[in-house]
């Protein structure tokens, strides 16, 4: 298949962003790696006018981090280059496992985070990893910015929050506290060029003994149009010490609000068994990365 033809631009700050936005948001898309949009536009048929190209925009490209407010990353931010930075490894692990797990590096080399969120598809991987972290999002419209919650950012399949001429501005996660762990785990049967068919990401704090669950955040990924936070079976882990009995009922918990679909890859009973078995191990991985600390 060939791309279909439109007019690209590649503004030079977020001003003529806007501006690009105002006057053509209904015939143009934005491109940032191209990953996602330029297989679409080969394979959907969409016919556009406009392909407006922030991946030179360093106002959107950059990734800071500070022990007070968080992570910050712009929505150009590539993948990659979130994965280098230290301290997303050491302080957000969850987030860097789901980024590790995208493609190859070639892809992780072009795409980025805010592309990765606003494609909004069921599959990817960095939403559920960045809900476990309340991660929140900042949409820019000219000189107007607007923020919200990433878990309400992400409306269903291919929709998100943003209305005519906004476009994502950056993502910020909080700085987790200071005795917390997270992980990520997804099933998928092939490897980085599958994706995944059932994804659960979990952040935990734990008391000063080190041992009893003071907060916890449980996202589910693949099991329904958008990631879920699971905050009913979360708040079961709350003031409790993990034991087998109850890391049943908080999976099960999790399994009874999942909405799967039901493909050729994998039946939606199957895919719920296998989001049981992800939370539980997500839980046990992340819990265990305070459990020993120090008290
Ligand atoms: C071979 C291959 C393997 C892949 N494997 C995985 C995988 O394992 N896991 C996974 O999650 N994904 C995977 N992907 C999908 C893709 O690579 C990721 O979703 C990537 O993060 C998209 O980023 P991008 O910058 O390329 O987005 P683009 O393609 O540039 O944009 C994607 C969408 O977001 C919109 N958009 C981008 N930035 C903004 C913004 N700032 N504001 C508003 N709208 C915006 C675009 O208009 C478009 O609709 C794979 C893709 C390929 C081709």
């Amino acid at each position: 298949m060939y791309l279909p033809s439109f007019q690209y631009v590649a503004p030079k700050d977020t001003g003529e962003l806007a501006a690009l936005l105002a006057d053509h948001g209904d015939d143009a898309r934005i491109l940032s790696g191209g990953t996602d949009l330029l297989v679409q536009l080969k394979n959907s048929g969409v016919k556009l006018d406009y392909v407006i190209d922030i991946s030179g925009l360093d106002e959107l490209s950059g990734i800071s981090h500070d022990d007070k407010t968080g992570l910050v990353i712009g929505s150009a931010a590539k993948l990659d280059d979130i994965m280098e930075m230290p301290e997303v490894k050491e302080k957000y692990f969850a987030l860097w496992q789901s980024i590790e797990t995208i493609g190859a590096r070639q892809i992780r080399t072009m795409g980025s985070l805010g592309g990765n969120i606003c494609n909004a598809s069921p599959a990817a991987d960095t939403p559920p990893a960045l809900v476990a972290f309340n991660a929140e999002v900042t949409i820019a419209n000219g000189d107007k910015e607007r923020n919200m919650p990433l878990v309400d950012f992400i409306q269903g399949n291919r929709k998100t929050a943003i209305k005519k001429g906004e476009y994502l501005k950056s993502i910020s996660v909080p700085s987790p506290k200071k005795k917390s762990g997270s992980a990520y785990h997804h099933f998928r049967v092939r490897g980085g060029m599958e994706i995944a068919m059932v994804a659960a990401a979990v952040a935990v704090e734990l008391e000063a003994d080190n041992e009893t669950i003071k907060d916890a955040v449980i996202a589910l990924g693949v099991v329904a149009p958008a990631p879920i936070n699971a905050e009913d079976a979360a708040q079961k882990l709350i003031g409790q010490k993990p034991s087998e009995d109850l890391l049943q009922k908080v999976s099960q918990a999790c399994a009874d609000i999942s909405k799967p679909i039901d493909d050729f890859r994998a039946s939606a009973e199957y895919r719920k068994e296998i989001l049981r078995v992800l939370v539980e191990e997500a839980f046990d991985e992340a819990y265990a990365q305070v459990a020993g600390e120090s008290k």
